[in-house]
């Protein structure tokens, strides 16, 4: 199936491993041109270079930053250059009791996970709505749907977006701009990995006998690959999928047990 975004260009965040790898290269695999950023240069410059060979003929941008700072973002914006296709994507806040988080823990969650994915939204919509042409995924979790409870930060700050993008998403789409939350359940990247490891030290277990039991209790038997996230993530910014958004798409093995 041609999606019909070859020679789109894409800013996607967050994409040096894990999920925003997985969309940076399923985009580029449909001949999109990418821009990927992440804080550690190294790593960045290793899942670029894979990227670049697995795609010759497409251009793939690194920035190095931090996008949850607006020297970041602007870094980010600026070497992208005319953006067709926003994918929003930021480490997620840590784990813990709501009791010991400070004021300053809040404003970094939402900072992270609400309101760079709203000014990166800010910066590139009214000028996707002019050409007729938008796509806008916001990387959220399946926590928007079913809260996790030692994951408030995460909980409180996704709803917030989520909230916010439920309303804009029905004034873009006259436009062909769309806009969607793509909301990861268990996916085998190592930010899993470190939330097994939080709960291997208050439980006794190895992580690897958090992850296999995690595993076994999803419906699928196993955690998502994040090519298979991608792959739905470069679908929902297909020319063909004009007519869905302000949708939030659970990628989670059936785990959420409700019909909607
Ligand atoms: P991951 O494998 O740990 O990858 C995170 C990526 O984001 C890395 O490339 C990291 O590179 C980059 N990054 C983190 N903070 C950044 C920042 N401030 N600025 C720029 N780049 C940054 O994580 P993942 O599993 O792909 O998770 C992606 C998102 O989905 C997270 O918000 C996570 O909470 C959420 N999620 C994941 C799962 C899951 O099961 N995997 C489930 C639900 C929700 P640097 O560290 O070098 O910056």
């Amino acid at each position: 199936m041609d999606l019909g975004i070859k020679g789109r260009r894409a800013l996607v965040c967050a994409s040096s491993k894990g999920l925003g790898l997985g969309c940076a290269a399923a985009l580029a695999a449909e001949g999109v041109h990418v821009t990927m950023t992440a804080r550690g240069g190294d790593v960045l410059a290793a899942a670029a270079a894979e990227v670049r060979k697995a795609n010759p003929g497409v251009e793939v941008i690194e920035v190095v930053g931090d996008i949850t700072t607006p020297e970041g973002r602007e870094a980010a914006l600026k070497a992208a250059g005319q953006i067709d296709i926003l994918v929003n994507n930021a480490g997620g806040p840590p784990p813990g009791d709501f009791r010991n988080w400070t004021r300053d823990d809040w404003i970094k969650a939402i900072d992270a996970n609400m309101l760079t994915p709203i000014e990166l939204i800010k910066a590139t919509v009214d000028s996707m709505m002019e050409r007729k042409f938008g796509r806008i995924v916001n990387i959220t979790s399946a926590a928007v749907k079913a809260p996790i409870d030692v994951l408030g930060l995460s909980n409180g700050a996704r709803s917030g977006l989520t909230g916010f993008v439920a309303g804009l998403s029905r004034k873009t789409v006259r436009n062909n701009v769309t806009i969607n939350g793509l909301l990861p359940g268990p996916f085998n990247t190592d930010r899993i990995r470190g939330v097994a490891a939080g709960q291997a030290k208050n439980s006794g277990k190895s992580v690897e006998e958090i992850l296999k039991q995690r595993a076994s209790e999803n419906p699928a038997g196993r955690f998502g690959e994040a090519d298979e996230f991608g792959q739905a993530c470069a679908w929902l910014c297909s020319a063909k999928s004009g007519f869905i958004t302000g949708q939030n798409i659970l990628l989670d093995g059936g785990a959420f047990p409700g019909t909607m």
